[in-house]
């Protein structure tokens, strides 16, 4: 068995997210995490952008075709993207005129988190700065690479924002996520077409889908490919509006 079959790199172009949506749309009714009933049979579709805004906004745009809105998390401290320049600003911006909710994408080691009060203070600061950037109020968060320690912290609001891993939702709703670019536990398609869990929270993360089929250190690379080329025009427009040479060997 090939990497690409053990894997399953085909399931993870934007072609096949469509149609995973369509037919998730097909077998649930998909809430947001503020519009949820403990006994219902719904989905939650839940982003975390770890890597890149601009890839979130492809999946964002499949989605309001399809009629779909989603949840997405945003991460203030990334190693790869910043979430405060201009061209984040926009993707996030886009994703809320496109009817999209966003939330807070909390990494808990840059804070210390002892108590439920730690936590709260930083959901509060970090909320209060996502929802200036997003133009709107933030009312759930997320935990980025979530430990033991953090999962301990399991009630349903922190700072009065919902917790996307509150015990009722690990607990009486099923799961299903593509972290680090594959199906660590079950396959998405196989979950949407069974349909046996009647509540669901469905996590992808924008980086894993693109256009081609590729292994998942190609698709992180090509994210950090496209940024670097992004900035590097960037750059020779910033220099060119203000008549500057962009002086080079020759
Ligand atoms: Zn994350």
């Amino acid at each position: 068995v090939t990497n690409a079959e053990r894997y399953h790199f085909a399931d993870f172009t934007r072609t096949n997210y469509r149609a995973l949506l369509r037919l998730a749309k097909a077998t649930y009714t998909l809430r947001g995490f503020d519009d949820l009933d403990r006994a219902g049979a719904w989905a939650i579709w839940r982003h975390d952008i770890d890597f890149s805004p601009a890839a979130a906004l492809a999946l964002a745009r499949i989605e309001h075709e399809e009629g779909v809105r989603a949840t997405y998390f945003v991460l203030l401290r990334s190693e790869f993207y910043n979430a405060l320049d201009a061209r984040s600003v926009a993707a996030i911006r886009e994703l809320v005129a496109l009817g999209h909710t966003v939330g807070l994408h909390l990494d808990p080691s840059a804070h210390a988190i002892a108590t439920a009060d730690d936590l709260d203070r930083a959901v509060d600061d970090e909320a209060r700065i996502l929802a200036s950037i997003a133009g709107v109020e933030i009312t759930a968060f997320s935990f980025h690479n979530p430990t033991e320690a953090s999962l301990r912290f399991d009630g349903e609001r922190y700072a009065g924002r919902v917790n996307t891993y509150a015990r009722w939702l690990r607990d009486d709703v099923g799961y299903c996520s593509d972290s680090n670019g594959y199906w660590r536990h079950r396959r998405l398609e196989d979950v949407l077409r069974a349909g046996a869990d009647p509540r669901l929270q469905v996590l992808t993360h924008p980086v894993w889908w693109q256009d081609e089929v590729m292994s998942p250190r190609q698709r992180v690379w090509k994210i950090l490919d496209d940024h670097t080329a992004d900035t590097k025009a960037f750059y020779a427009a910033l220099l060119a509006r203000h008549g500057r040479d962009n002086v080079d060997w020759e």
